[in-house]
């Protein structure tokens, strides 16, 4: 008998019940917008930055309308000008370049390794043509944080941290996006809190703060906030900062807040599954699990393995025999841009020099999402028809 799977990839878990009530008790008084408040009221977009703050040890944070736009807003913050080069992963997903070019700056683009990390020799080499490296953790792959830290200090680089993947993750104990100068999380639904859309940017530096306000739209309210530096800050970048609209609102933080208190069962919860596709797929022929290096605390929430230097035609066969069996496979390597996946060759508004031994990697990396509505025995099911179709092609 063929085992089918009958799942869906893009069902996440329903919004919890506590979670359901906020958001219904924001609609009920009406007071969406985060500056509506009454008097003596904390509004819930001020409670959930003044709880992410301290949830991520951080001194300020600024909840906004999406991951991209806290992406953009901390290139702003950070003085990136039109013209400038901007560092960042040749392996990622395209609101990264896209905030780059959103600010009329230019993506220079640095190496995959095949434990999908940033290349850190190929990042050594460019560090001294440009001053601000925005750092993709793409799907959750934490580079070697502290030579990177070393590297960019050294050089004077700043790092802006993209955590799309790995909010609630850590590198040797430390919460990702604690290292670099400001990190930027998405709340979007295929992301590891849910409000459809949002975003949520963290950092310890007092301008930095006071500029991402200002530029979030905070108009001359940023006293209403509980995570933001003390007014005198505001008044020495108050003139000089632009209003670009970008802000949360109250019904996305309702919605947020009891989800980030249940992140750490939740990354519990990524990772129990992750690990029963890993250990399903692990000694298939052919394929390369990737490895986890040991000072990473992961969230699993998506897995990748390579199929190193497979032809294309036979990669399109494994990910056509995996779909006819209800496993939906992404792959990096194709020519055309589709769904979430797209190349840095792909993205024309930017040049791009070639990287050779980035295009190797990027040919052969396939991606999977793990929602929480997996059951573990999903997991297991989808390793075995994974693992017996890349065998099917590989022996054939
Ligand atoms: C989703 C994502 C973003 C941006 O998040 P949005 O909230 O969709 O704007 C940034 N980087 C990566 C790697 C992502 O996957």
């Amino acid at each position: 008998m063929t085992e089918i799977f009958t799942g869906s990839f893009t069902q996440q878990e329903p919004i919890p019940e506590e979670a359901v009530e906020a958001a219904l008790a924001v609609l009920r008084h009406g007071r969406l917008h985060r500056y509506n408040v009454v008097p003596g009221e904390l509004g819930e977009t001020a409670l959930l930055e003044q709880e992410f703050a301290a949830q991520m040890g951080a001194k300020y944070c600024l909840a906004v309308s999406s991951g991209g736009y806290a992406l953009a807003a901390a290139l702003r913050a950070v003085g990136v000008q039109p013209g400038d080069p901007v560092l960042t992963n040749a392996f990622t997903l395209a609101p990264v370049p896209g905030s780059i070019a959103s600010v009329g700056a230019r993506p220079v683009f640095v190496g995959v390794t095949e434990g999908l990390v940033v290349d850190l020799d190929d990042l050594e080499a460019k560090l001294d043509q440009a001053r601000v490296l925005m750092l993709s953790h793409m799907r959750g792959h934490l580079c070697d944080m502290d030579r990177l830290m070393q590297m960019c200090d050294a050089a004077g680089v700043i790092v802006i941290e993209d955590c799309a993947h790995t909010m609630g993750a850590a590198w040797r104990g430390q919460l990702s996006g604690r290292q670099g100068a400001i990190g930027c999380y998405s709340c979007q639904t295929y992301k590891h809190v849910n409000s459809g859309e949002g975003g949520l940017l963290v950092t310890d530096d007092e301008e930095l703060a006071a500029k991402a306000t200002m530029l979030s739209g905070s108009y001359m309210l940023y006293e209403r906030h509980l995570a933001a530096p003390g007014p005198e800050v505001f008044e020495r970048i108050k003139y000089n900062t632009p209003n670009v609209s970008g802000r949360m609102d109250n019904l996305r933080a309702a919605i947020l807040r009891p989800q980030l208190r249940d992140l750490d069962q939740q990354v519990s919860r990524w990772n129990e599954r992750y690990a029963e596709i890993e250990d399903g797929l692990r000694d298939t022929p052919g394929l390369t699990i990737v490895e986890r290096p040991e000072g990473e605390t992961y969230v699993g929430s998506s897995i990748q393995f390579l199929l190193l230097d497979w032809s294309p035609e036979r990669i399109a066969e494994v990910i056509h025999r995996c779909a006819a069996r209800g496993v939906e496979l992404k792959w990096f390597g194709g020519a055309e841009p589709t769904g979430f996946t797209s190349r840095y060759d792909s993205w024309r508004y930017a040049d791009s020099a070639p990287l050779p031994a980035s295009d190797r990697v990027l040919a052969g990396i396939m991606d999977m999402r793990v929602p929480l509505t997996f059951s573990l025995e999903d997991c297991r099911l989808i390793a075995r028809i994974i693992r017996a179709e890349v065998g099917a092609v590989y022996q054939s």
